[in-house]
């Protein structure tokens, strides 16, 4: 099994970044997390999330079912569905799963899976620039940006233990970056 896992502080531009690599290098596929969250207007149950009640979220967790899980906010977990992962790396038109996850799951992840899997963090210029971009894309309250900057701080603190880190500054060039990342984890997994 190979796994690809990208993660970034909310608004670093990961979600671009992840479409354009899931386009420009064949054979990918993602992982739909499971969350405790409210669906945003034009999410989808199985799509972006498997959206579950709390009580669904900690029956899963103590059947087992996850491969990792965290409380990313206070009262909202995010897991990683065990079955889905290994539903995916069975298929044999896939040479690599690929996981949106927050950085202690993506830590864990590394410290499960070794060699087979490939930590990329997706860090913005700067705590400015992320700033801007929560602001101008309107789907969090005020007090959830502020939550979310906080948040990014403490994420930024881990950036060195991931196998790279790619700087959205430019995104054509970020996308080149990711894109030879995974490139070359595929080749070096002879997948
Ligand atoms: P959002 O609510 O913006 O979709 O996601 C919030 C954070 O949760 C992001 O950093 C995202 O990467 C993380 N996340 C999503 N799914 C998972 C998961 O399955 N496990 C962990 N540990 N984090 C996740």
């Amino acid at each position: 099994m190979n796994l690809i896992v990208l993660t970034a502080p909310s608004g670093a531009g990961k979600t671009t970044i992840a479409r354009r690599l899931m386009a420009e290098v064949g054979g990918l596929q993602f992982s739909v997390s499971a969350t405790t969250r409210d669906p945003r207007p034009a999410e989808r149950h199985g799509v972006d999330y498997f959206f579950l009640s709390p009580d669904a979220f900690r029956e899963r967790l103590a059947a087992g079912d996850f491969l990792e899980h965290e409380e990313v906010y206070p009262g909202r977990f995010y897991g990683t569905l065990r079955q889905e992962v290994e539903r995916i790396a069975q298929r044999e038109d896939v040479r690599a799963v690929v996981l949106d996850i927050d950085v202690k799951g993506a830590i864990n992840v590394k410290r499960l899976y070794g060699d087979a899997a490939r930590t990329l963090f997706i860090a913005p210029p700067s705590l400015t620039a992320l700033a801007d971009r929560l602001h101008s894309r309107g789907t969090e309250t005020e007090a959830q940006v502020a939550m979310r900057l906080e948040r990014a701080k403490m994420e930024m603190s881990y950036a060195h233990e991931f196998d790279a880190t790619v700087v959205n500054d430019e995104l054509e060039a970020a996308v080149a970056e990711t894109v030879a990342q995974v490139e070359a984890f595929l080749e070096q997994r002879g997948a």
